[in-house]
């Protein structure tokens, strides 16, 4: 049965009517007094507002974090571990009002915030509060008598921009780091999923000193903006589309801040001619791992957007993975047998329909799917099917990060003329192949130009792999204990214990 809708007497979640900033440990409203409609795109309704904040609530929170920044970065790792570790065990507990929240108002289906969204988020914080205490410094012996040491010290108040297709998710992959490192944060949702993050911050908030967490709301180029570009700020983590994180970059210069960037990405899903020769159960797998494309509506940076067949098994593997595209389920995000919610925003929607006529324009042939799609009862929601064209990997549609449930699937001849088409695009953040073949599996992973390669898997995000792009996917990692490096600064004490003088004065 589908869990009742906010608003509804007997739904798990009550949002409401306005929320604030989070600043300081206090809900402070914005400077200019003006706020911005949270819109749910289950039903295309506004559902509540926030903060439209300006460059006067980011110095509010930047200075709050600041205050906070003395006593949490002097935390030993351990201290910041239990904190981490209390803040997962919170989430745990109340995991199912936060999957349906974040349904809500993301359209994703509740069934993938209740498997993965938040088991993972939960995941990342217990994994940061074990990563950082297995951190060592090093001392290196320089000379008989002078020696270096060196300690990791936490870079001080991290700006935080986040985009709205895992807005839990990503919150967790950003402050788990950098809490656990020892920084204060500022942290700016998406303009269109800001209540489950604030739903979140509500909750947690009592296990955080005042200030270690701030929360600004508003749209990117006013709050983001003033945040990527305040003074008080000592690096910027950037999740979103690359032509964002070219301008993220050119804020960071002005104060020649450090950077991670994990922007968008066309990634490859690789069928090499064995998937259908193995055993049935392995082929299935194979074909589950194309309709990975629909995962989250195909709003994931990762989605496999460009599938590339084998000729060999082209209309065999097609037929089947057509088959299996039209049994999924699409409907309310609340019903747990849905499969394909809804499009995060009317924007979105507009955006993917646009990309669904050009892929027609440019002569690919659609082979499931194809437009919109009314939900009975949901008639202002934001409905697509998932989609199959065929054509080149020239086309625009292979080329482009559509972010919608939309695969371009394009035949190839041999393996190198696999790897060729996977490469042929700017970007490089994740791609798949899936092979019974051990040594093609391994020479197309090392050969594939992506940050992240799922070989005979998709869609997994365990904590304790790096994620993170080649190209102009970008640069950084997250979600490895080598991210922490990003959250920090080494600082090397040289001290020489030679009684005599150096002799150069
Ligand atoms: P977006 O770049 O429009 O927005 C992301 C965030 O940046 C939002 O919080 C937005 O308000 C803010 N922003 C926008 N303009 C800004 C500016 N001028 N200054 C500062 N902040 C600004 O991206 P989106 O549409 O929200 O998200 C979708 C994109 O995110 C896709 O391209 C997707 O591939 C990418 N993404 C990447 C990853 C990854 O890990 N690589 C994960 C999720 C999403």
């Amino acid at each position: 049965m589908a869990y009742a809708h906010p608003g509804q007497s007997d739904s798990l979640v009550r949002f409401a009517e306005r929320y604030e900033n989070f600043i300081g440990g206090k809900w402070v409203p914005p400077v200019h007094g003006e706020y911005l409609d949270d819109v749910s795109p289950v039903d295309g309704r506004p559902f509540t507002r926030v903060p439209r904040s300006s460059e006067a609530d980011v110095d509010l929170a930047v200075t709050a974090a600041h205050d906070a920044l003395p006593a949490w970065s002097a935390t030993s790792p351990a201290e910041r571990a239990r904190v981490l570790l209390r803040i997962a065990d919170r989430l745990e507990a109340d995991l199912e009002r936060l999957a349906v929240a974040e349904s809500w108002e993301n359209g994703k289906p509740v069934r993938e915030a209740l498997a993965a969204d938040l088991p993972l988020a939960v995941d990342h914080f217990r994994y940061f509060a074990s990563a950082v205490r297995t951190q060592e410094g090093s001392i290196s012996p320089i000379e008989r008598d002078l020696v270096a040491y060196h300690f990791r010290e936490p870079l001080g108040v991290v700006a935080q921009i986040i985009p709205w297709n895992f807005p839990l998710l990503m919150t967790a992959w950003k402050l788990a780091p950098a809490l656990a490192a020892g920084n204060c944060v500022v942290l700016k949702p998406a303009e269109q999923t800001p209540a489950s993050v604030l739903l979140f911050v509500e909750l947690v908030a009592d296990l955080l000193p005042d200030g270690v967490v701030n929360v600004v709301n508003g749209y990117g180029p006013e709050a983001g903006k003033a945040l990527a570009r305040n003074p008080g700020v000592a690096k910027i983590a950037f999740t979103g589309e690359t032509s964002t994180g070219q301008l993220i970059m050119q804020y960071a210069a002005e104060n020649v801040l450090p950077v991670t960037l994990e922007l968008g990405g066309k990634s490859p899903n690789i069928f090499l001619p064995d998937v259908l020769a193995a055993d049935d159960e392995f082929a299935a797998k194979a074909v589950e791992g194309f309709v990975m494309f629909a995962l989250n509506q195909g709003e994931v940076c990762t989605c496999p957007s460009r599938a590339l067949v084998h000729e060999s098994i082209w209309d065999e593997f097609l037929d089947r993975a057509v088959a299996r595209t039209e049994e999924l389920v699409l409907g309310d995000p609340l019903d747990p047998a849905t499969q394909v919610g809804a499009q995060a925003s009317d924007e979105q929607l507009r955006k993917i329909l646009s990309y669904l006529a050009l892929g027609r324009e440019e002569g690919a042939e659609v082979l499931v799917g194809g437009g919109q799609r009314g939900v009975p009862g949901l008639a202002g929601g934001y409905y697509v099917e998932p989609t199959i064209f065929t054509g080149t990997n020239r086309m625009r549609i292979f080329q482009e990060e559509i972010f919608g449930p939309v695969v371009s699937v394009a035949r190839f001849s041999d393996v190198d003329e696999a790897v060729r088409i996977a490469n042929d695009t700017r970007y490089g953040l994740g791609a798949g192949v899936w092979t019974r073949d051990g040594g093609t599996a391994h020479r197309v992973a090392r050969a594939v130009e992506a940050g992240r390669v799922w070989v005979n898997c998709y869609h997994a995000y365990p904590a304790h792999a790096a994620f993170g792009g080649y190209k102009r996917s970008g640069f950084g990692r997250e979600g490895h204990v080598s991210t922490l490096a990003h959250y920090q600064q080494t600082k090397s004490v040289v001290v020489s214990y030679d009684p005599a003088p150096t002799g150069l004065f």
